[in-house]
């Protein structure tokens, strides 16, 4: 049989983006009534790059007496301004924010790739440009309320607490940012602490675009920041995407008050291989979906199953293309596979390695290099994995697929849908009998039909189960930011 040496024999010159053109501030304050403002206690923390180590800039801590400026600004906002404007005048500001996140996206997509270790070829063509989409979207929704919700009366909640994590920083804070100010909410906006400079430079943007004053503030700081805002009284809405544990913390601490929440928390998506499937797409697919962004993507692909007439040509082949994909510096753009977030999730996914290959699952990582500095983990097959493998119910969050054989469609449907989660799933097939078969059967909010991991500000997104509820983008995303009669 032939086997290609793709190791030797695909070497590319590195092409690393130029990060000259990027204004980073030593230091970044909190952005609170339109105005950059040191945090009462004076406390800031380090920033640093996750693929060299490197500090980037030093962020404000913001404790319990920041974060009630934040609110107030954002209630004063909601009640003088936002909420009296005429919605067509809030769409304006809308659209004006996503043509400056346009104008420069070149620098937030390098600096998204510094403090958050995705490959530039991810932030530059999928994270900013999407980001900017979901402020687009949004402001044509700003002024046609009524159409989108017929004879009922959408209202504003009133200042949304939103809290977002460290896989899409500034896609992230789009999501939730866009549909509450089209909706005439008022935001306070907690981006994670290990990638907060994008949602800071979205700050800047924010000032330059002559928002009114309070509309949008800022946050940054930990968990301890985020308990603080989802705790305050005057927040009427909380909007987190993070870990289920946290998740459920947060509906513990809100519970018997009158706020709204929508979650979105952890998934461990089935991609699912029929016989009939188109192979080299699906194992793309597959390849998609779970190591691009180092799996560092609530929906990603993480539990593979095959059907067994296919299942020793689809690991072949995974093989040989896992053998290909260039494990390194974020900002070149021949890498495929960047730096893990944070030492923290590095060891998180050390630890699972460890605890399939002690379950007994069978261990396959390519022969790639990784940097010496830095957090870095090459891609991973478990092999033979079972249903009661933790490597196949936990949520990993790295780039490390466990694999599974099938052999009917009754099977496959019952061991996708057995786990606590329900996010995301994938079905690669070339009948759309079964795909519709399927897609009615799996209990995930979004299913993927002969792609992944593919996404749309028109298309709403959100979990079954432990993966949480409501739902954002499209239509449903503004109501969950509506009172409606
Ligand atoms: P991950 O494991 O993906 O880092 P987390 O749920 O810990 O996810 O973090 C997601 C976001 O939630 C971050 O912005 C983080 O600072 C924030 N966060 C962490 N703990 C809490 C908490 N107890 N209350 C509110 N927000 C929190």
């Amino acid at each position: 049989m032939l086997s290609l040496d793709f190791k030797s024999g695909w070497n590319y010159a590195p092409a690393t983006e130029d990060t000259k053109h990027i204004q980073l501030k030593e230091q970044y304050d909190l952005f609170i009534d339109g105005r950059f403002e040191k945090p009462e206690k004076g406390k800031y923390f380090s920033t640093i790059n996750p693929s060299n180590e490197e500090h980037l800039a030093k962020v404000a801590l913001a404790d319990t007496a920041d974060v009630n400026k934040a609110v107030k600004a954002a209630r004063a906002a909601y009640t003088n301004v936002w909420s009296k404007m005429p919605a067509a005048e809030r769409g304006k500001y809308l659209f004006r924010i996503a043509r400056l996140m346009q104008e420069r996206a070149r620098e937030l997509a390098v600096i998204e790739t510094m403090d958050g270790g995705k490959p530039i070829r991810e932030s530059r063509d999928i994270d900013i440009p999407l980001a900017a989409n979901h402020f687009f979207y949004y402001a044509g929704w700003a002024d046609k309320l009524q159409y989108a919700f017929p004879n009922r009366k959408p209202q504003p909640i009133g200042v949304a607490g939103q809290i977002i994590p460290w896989n899409f920083p500034l896609l992230m804070a789009a999501w939730k940012i866009a549909p509450a100010l089209a909706t005439g909410n008022t935001v306070v906006l907690k981006p994670a602490e290990t990638t907060p400079l994008t949602a800071l430079k979205l700050a800047e943007i924010i000032q330059e675009s002559e928002l009114p004053h309070g509309v949008v503030n800022i946050i940054t700081g930990a968990g301890a920041t985020g308990a603080a805002l989802v705790n305050h009284p005057d927040i009427n809405k909380i909007a987190f995407t993070g870990s289920t544990d946290v998740g459920k913390l947060i509906q513990k601490s809100i519970a018997g008050t009158p706020k709204k929440l929508t979650l979105e928390l952890g998934g461990k998506a089935a991609n699912i291989i029929f016989e009939d499937a188109p192979i080299d797409q699906a194992v793309e697919g597959i390849i998609n979906g779970i190591f691009f962004n180092q799996g560092h993507v609530c929906c990603a692909g993480s539990r593979l199953f095959i059907q067994e007439g296919v299942a020793d040509i689809v690991i072949r082949k995974l093989k040989d293309r896992m053998e290909t994909l260039i494990v390194g510096n974020p900002l070149d753009k021949n890498t495929d596979i960047g730096a893990i977030n944070s030492k923290n999730q590095l060891e998180t996914i050390n630890k699972y390695l460890k605890i399939g290959k002690d379950e007994g699952a069978e261990l396959f990582q390519s022969s790639c290099d990784i940097p010496k500095k830095g957090f870095f983990c090459r891609p991973t097959l478990f092999l033979n994995a079972s249903q009661s493998h933790r490597i196949v119910q936990e949520e990993i969050f790295g780039p490390v697929l466990a694999v599974q054989t099938f052999r009917t469609v009754e099977e496959v449907i019952e061991k996708a849908n057995n786990t606590p989660y329900g996010l995301s799933a994938g079905v690669w097939t070339d009948k759309g009998s079964k795909i519709f078969n399927l897609t009615t059967k799996m209990r995930a909010g979004v299913v993927w039909a002969n792609t992944f991991n593919k996404f749309d500000p028109a298309s709403p997104f959100g979990g079954y189960k432990e993966s949480g509820f409501g739902r954002e983008g499209g239509l449903h995303g503004l109501s969950a930011y509506l009172n409606m009669e």
